[in-house]
């Protein structure tokens, strides 16, 4: 398994935690952020705001190319669970 491979899994593993603040970590170290774009942290695909009902496209053999996902969605609801930040 190559280290981006094992990196990878790592991630997976971290946003199938049932702590929100792992999952952050895990979504942290799958995607990139850049004005409007989300961007996969493998292939560097991306995907504006304005496309978050959508599945998110990689670039063919990305290693997570690996069933429908939708990164917005994914950390709007991390986000959403996350104890408030202002008291
Ligand atoms: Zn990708």
């Amino acid at each position: 398994m190559s280290s981006e491979e094992s990196v990878y899994r790592l991630a997976i593993a971290k946003s199938e935690s049932a702590d929100p603040g792992q999952r952050l970590i895990g979504w942290n170290a799958q995607w990139l952020m850049g004005g409007n774009l989300v961007i996969c942290s493998t292939c560097f695909a991306h995907q504006p705001f304005e496309d978050a009902g959508r599945s998110f496209v990689h670039i063919c053999g990305c290693i997570a190319a690996d069933g429908k996902r939708f990164p917005w969605c994914e950390l709007a609801e991390i986000l959403s669970e996350l104890p408030p930040l202002l008291n």
